[in-house]
């Protein structure tokens, strides 16, 4: 087989730059380890910067997004039973959208059906070739069988444990990573939301956040021990510490249920340099990772996509390669951006297995200043909302 773009995982970054290319005319074969049933089914972001919404417009995916999505024009946050919210609106003039990655996904893959975009699924031994050089190819087998993809470029969008960034050489790569010592239990019930708004909040038992899908589908997680079963973790175990983690009058009005999903993440802020090797391109979660705390994942992502899909479509459109030769750079500047956003309120809303009083106190200092200046506010909008590409 030849294509233009191989495209390596059927992710969000995958998919989306697959949509973007097809639609200006470029073609790629998007090779994907799991099932599209698999993939749909993993529960995972849901905040949207208008970056990422703006990008799906121009896949022509949006419909969906606009007309079940929600804006939202600021969020709470908490500690103890004081809670305070930070305007987005009023700071940038910009909202979020809460519209769930599962949705994102489904809107891109039936987007990439109707176009009749070819994904391979249930791929294994996925191998890069030639990535050097101008003729890079990429192997790999399904149903037994090996295959070979001859393509100008390859677009390694298989997410942190895929093969695309273990390729680059190890003397070339440079990784920085920071492992937290907790995790995150979210679970997903089919119940009203206790706030429109999300609730972030800082407790003596550690950190909470309030989320929600829909108007009768809420995602909340609670800040757990990495060493935790999720078999430990009943239902009424989650609600009960659930509970305890939120303001007191936010408590009262809490609805429970049923879990409909229920696991258990680690948290880790990573990213290799360059994102480049010759003609492989990482994009997403192939190259960073950021604790979910900043929703920045799936948006840094949607950033690395705007860059690679802006630099190929220049190139083939005129030939230049500024745009793919400035790529690893321009998406790093805005990924090392959004992680320190994300390192800095992870930071300033969990308990640190070994925090002293005094690093508490500062974590309540610093929430009081938020609470109270309007240039932090201004500046913590600015990076939930999403810095400019
Ligand atoms: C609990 C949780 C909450 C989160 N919340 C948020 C949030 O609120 N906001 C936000 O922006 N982000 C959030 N994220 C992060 C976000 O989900 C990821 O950043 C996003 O999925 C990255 O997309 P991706 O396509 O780069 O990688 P992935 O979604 O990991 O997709 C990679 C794909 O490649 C496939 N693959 C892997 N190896 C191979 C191979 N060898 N060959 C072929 N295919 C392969 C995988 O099966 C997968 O389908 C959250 C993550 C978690 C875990």
């Amino acid at each position: 087989m030849r294509t233009q773009v191989a495209i390596i995982g059927g992710g969000p970054s995958g998919l989306l730059l697959a949509q973007l290319l097809q639609r200006r005319g470029i073609d790629s074969i998007v090779l994907e380890r799991k099932t599209k049933d698999y993939v749909l089914a993993r529960i995972r972001a849901g905040v949207l910067e208008q970056g990422l919404a703006g990008l799906l417009e121009e896949a022509g995916c949006a419909d969906r997004l606009h007309a079940e999505g929600f804006s939202h024009d600021g969020t709470l946050i908490a500690y103890g039973d004081e809670m305070f919210r930070i305007d987005f609106k009023e700071h940038t003039g910009t909202p979020v959208i809460v519209y769930g990655q599962t949705e994102v996904t489904r809107d891109l893959y039936e987007a990439r059906e109707k176009a009749g975009g070819p994904i391979v699924f249930n791929v294994e031994d996925v191998v890069i070739h030639g990535a050097d050089t101008n003729t890079p190819h990429v192997t790999y087998t399904v149903d037994g069988t090996t295959q070979r993809i001859d393509c100008d470029f390859i677009a390694g969008c298989d997410g942190f444990h895929g093969v695309s960034r273990k390729t680059i050489p190890a003397d070339l790569r440079r990784e920085y990573e920071k492992v937290y010592p907790f995790g995150w239990l979210g679970i997903l019930s089919e119940t009203p939301p206790v706030s429109h708004e999300l609730i972030y909040s800082n407790t003596p038992r550690g950190f909470a956040l309030a989320s929600m899908r829909n108007e009768n589908l809420c995602r909340y997680y609670i800040q757990c021990s990495v060493d935790d079963n999720i078999k430990d973790w009943s239902d009424d175990a989650f609600w009960d510490e659930f509970k305890k983690r939120l303001p007191a009058d936010m408590a009262a009005k809490l609805v429970t249920g049923p879990s409909i999903e229920k696991s258990i993440a680690p948290l880790r802020s990573f990213v290799t340099e360059p994102m480049r090797w010759g003609r492989l391109f990482l994009c997403g979660d192939a190259a960073h990772i950021v604790p979910p705390t900043g929703a920045k994942g799936l948006n840094t992502a949607a950033s690395d996509v705007h860059y690679l899909y802006n630099g190929l479509r220049e190139f083939y459109e005129t030939g230049s390669a500024d745009g793919i030769d400035a790529y690893s750079a321009n998406a790093l500047s805005r990924v090392w951006k959004a992680e320190r956003f994300s390192w800095w309120f992870s930071s300033l809303m969990h308990r640190y297995p070994d925090q002293s009083d005094f690093d508490q106190r500062m974590q309540i200092a610093e929430l009081e200043f938020l609470r109270s200046n309007k240039a932090a506010q201004k500046a913590m909008a600015e990076n939930y909302v999403g810095l400019p590409y």
